[in-house]
């Protein structure tokens, strides 16, 4: 009995924190390339600019400058209850705010009953809820701003040393290769593409956000992670062609589908290297005849 209160409570209180979790990861989608553009614009100059980061200003509709209510804050509900839209100028709110929210709690109960209920299973969850983020943001504004990338490699190669040895945590050595391989693997592809192409193939963003997935699947799952990734990418390409709403000249961002990925190879990594393993088993025996 009392056994099923407290994990009722944990459910409760998990349910509880990623929400909040996703309403935070949406003021970070919104404001860091703000703040980038911000920062680039005005140089070193520190002029009497208004305070913009993260903490200030109040949260306001973006469309009416109008602060919102504390009351209007609440994940999920808030929006469900203005249905969608801004309480004083009727913008409609994209989706992507409670989404976001929910896509925050997702990701935590699945990497919880994954790996448990334990402290051990937090940097998991704070790893998904960075890639989600930087997913959104370069959806949003084609920036991998190094305020998501960086913390991803830390809290890999921090949690490969302090917690290695249980799935889905790697070790400090398969980390280190994964982080290094992942930046140069891009790295690579970016100058290849430079020199035959002369075209800028991706930023100095997408090296760094491959170095922090590498940090945290491992280099075993680091190849497997990017050709899924490329195949989901390949995959909504051909559809977005198909329905013209895409044109080959414009760029693609490819972190969604490098994030997406990462976090199936996550959550799933297991299976995954099973079946990479008996894929090559399969490759090895029909290449030898057997
Ligand atoms: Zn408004």
């Amino acid at each position: 009995m009392m056994v099923e209160l407290h994990f009722g409570l944990l459910v409760i209180a998990t349910l509880f924190v990623s929400l909040l979790a996703g309403s935070l990861l949406n003021v970070v989608i919104h404001r860091l390339p703000v703040m980038i553009g911000r920062a680039e614009e005005s140089g070193n100059s520190l002029g009497d600019v208004e305070r913009f980061d993260l903490w200030a200003p109040r949260s306001r509709c973006p469309n009416c400058r109008e602060q919102i209510p504390v009351a209007y804050l609440v994940p999920v509900l808030s929006w469900m209850a203005l249905r969608g839209r801004c309480r004083s100028c009727a913008w409609s709110i994209p989706v992507r705010y409670p989404l976001v929210e929910l896509g925050a709690a997702v990701l935590a109960f699945a990497s919880l009953v994954q790996f448990g209920f334990a402290l051990a299973s937090v940097p998991v969850v704070l790893c998904l809820w960075l890639l989600l983020a930087l997913a959104i943001t370069d959806l949003e504004s084609g920036l991998l701003p190094d305020g998501l990338t960086y913390p991803l490699l830390w809290t890999g190669l921090l949690s490969s040393v302090l917690i290695s040895g249980s799935s889905p945590y790697v070790s400090p050595q398969s980390a280190i290769l994964g982080a290094v391989f992942g930046y140069l693997a891009f790295r690579l592809l970016y100058e290849a593409f430079r020199i035959l192409l002369r075209r800028e193939s991706m930023g100095f963003g997408d090296f760094k956000l491959a170095s922090g997935i590498g940090a945290w699947v491992g280099i075993d799952l680091l190849l497997p992670t990017i050709i899924m990734a490329s195949f989901m990418g390949l995959c909504v390409g051909l559809v977005l062609v198909a329905v013209r709403r895409y044109s080959r000249t414009e760029g693609m961002p490819f972190a969604p589908y490098l994030s997406l990925a990462a976090a199936t190879a996550i959550l799933f990594g297991d299976g995954l290297s099973n079946v990479s393993s008996s894929f090559q088993a399969i490759m090895a025996s029909t290449l030898l005849g057997g």
